[in-house]
């Protein structure tokens, strides 16, 4: 967790951020229907501190670190960074910033170019950003670059696949925090290791954010991990975001029922309580054909009848602890309450406000 984090500086801001990617039918087909992968979503990422995004595969976190970085354009939304509009930004301008904000991902094997040897890898951004005059400068600044990451200067002429995974991570690290970036996005940074690996490379992370008071955005399904490492977490399901809060209200008092389903399967110390987890029911629907009114209610245990019809807003619960969800809806009407988790439940609702009979089976 940033320990400088300054929650009254705003290093980055994304607005109403959506993104649809076209499916196309055939070889020259036009677009016959779109993916929703992230459909208006917003938040703030504070100066210093651990933003984490959460949810389970395919809900649009990746999408939303691509659309930060602009490694997709989003459909549309904006993303402000360091108060400057970043998504209109072009050319020289664009070069520029591109280089406060770096990505760390899951598996830094496949960009590790097996033919150079880690200095120049980790050189390589500094190489072409042209950052240093002379030889001895750059040399001096990879060195110091690897002591950070805890790479042993020894290996400095050996290539990628001499190194272990926890390894080949410390190198994709070292590569994007060459460049002295104000924000690096995390996505699923330590995902593919093994369990022990993962905690060093979470305390490496940590390290590095108070050295260099760098910003996260942090993307990772295991909510374990989120736990220890985040300030702030946002929980996404199909491409929206359900709730966010500051990680302490957000583990202590989910608001959300999907956040409340997502901390339930956290595996638990003790057997007996593994036993009594809940799993969410059902599968997660189709992003190309989302379920009406709110994206969760068809997995809800608490679904209530204008769920199915109108998509809940984001507001704040309670300080600081943002929640979509129905349920803290005071200005609802008793019928738009009901609640909707059988069909024969809505049948007798229905008839009792027609006043006819209800037939049972
Ligand atoms: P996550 O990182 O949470 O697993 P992603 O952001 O990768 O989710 O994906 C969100 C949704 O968008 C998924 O349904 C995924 O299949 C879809 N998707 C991601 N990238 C593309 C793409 N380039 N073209 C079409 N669909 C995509
Ligand atoms: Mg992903």
């Amino acid at each position: 967790m940033g320990k400088n984090k300054d929650m009254n500086d705003v290093v980055l801001e994304a607005q109403h951020l959506t993104k649809h990617y076209p499916i196309k039918k055939g070889l020259f087909g036009k677009a016959s229907n779109y993916v929703h992968a992230l459909e208006d979503v917003s938040f703030q990422v504070h100066r210093g501190e651990t933003f984490s995004i959460v949810g389970e595969s395919g809900c649009g976190k990746s999408t939303t670190g691509k659309c930060i970085l602009r490694l997709t354009e989003p459909t549309s939304g904006t993303v402000t960074l360091d108060g400057q509009d970043f998504t209109a930004l072009q050319g020289e301008a664009l070069t520029e910033a591109r280089k406060k904000m770096k990505l760390i991902f899951q598996d830094p094997y496949s960009s590790l170019n097996p033919r150079m040897t880690v200095a120049d890898i980790i050189a390589e951004p500094i190489d072409i950003a042209g950052t240093y005059k002379t030889r001895a400068e750059r040399d001096a600044r990879v060195e110091e670059i690897m002591q950070a990451v805890g790479l042993d200067l020894a290996f400095k002429y050996r290539y990628p696949h001499e190194f272990s995974g926890g390894q080949r991570q410390r190198i994709g690290i070292a590569r994007a925090i060459v460049l002295q970036p104000e924000l690096v996005v995390c996505d699923e940074p330590v995902s593919a290791l093994d369990v022990s690996v993962q905690a060093k490379v979470i305390n490496l992370l940590e390290e590095l954010q108070d050295r260099y008071g760098l910003s996260y955005v942090f993307i990772s399904h295991d909510l374990s991990v989120v736990k220890h490492i985040s300030d702030t977490v946002m929980v996404m399901y199909l491409g929206r975001e359900m709730e966010l809060a500051d990680k302490d209200s957000l583990f202590a008092e989910p608001l959300h029922p999907y956040t409340q389903a997502l901390l339930d399967v956290i595996p638990r110390i003790t057997h007996e309580r593994i036993q009594d987890k809940k799993i969410l029911q059902g599968d997660v629907p189709s992003p190309t054909n989302p379920p009406s009114g709110c994206v969760f209610h068809t997995r809800c245990t608490k679904c209530m009848k204008v769920c199915t019809q109108k998509a809940p807003e984001l507001h704040e619960v309670r300080p600081g602890h943002f929640c979509a969800c129905h349920l803290f809806d005071e200005s609802l009407s008793e019928a738009e309450r009901q609640l909707s988790l059988d069909p024969t439940l809505v049948a007798q609702e229905k008839a009792q406000e027609t006043g006819a009979e209800v037939l049972q089976d």
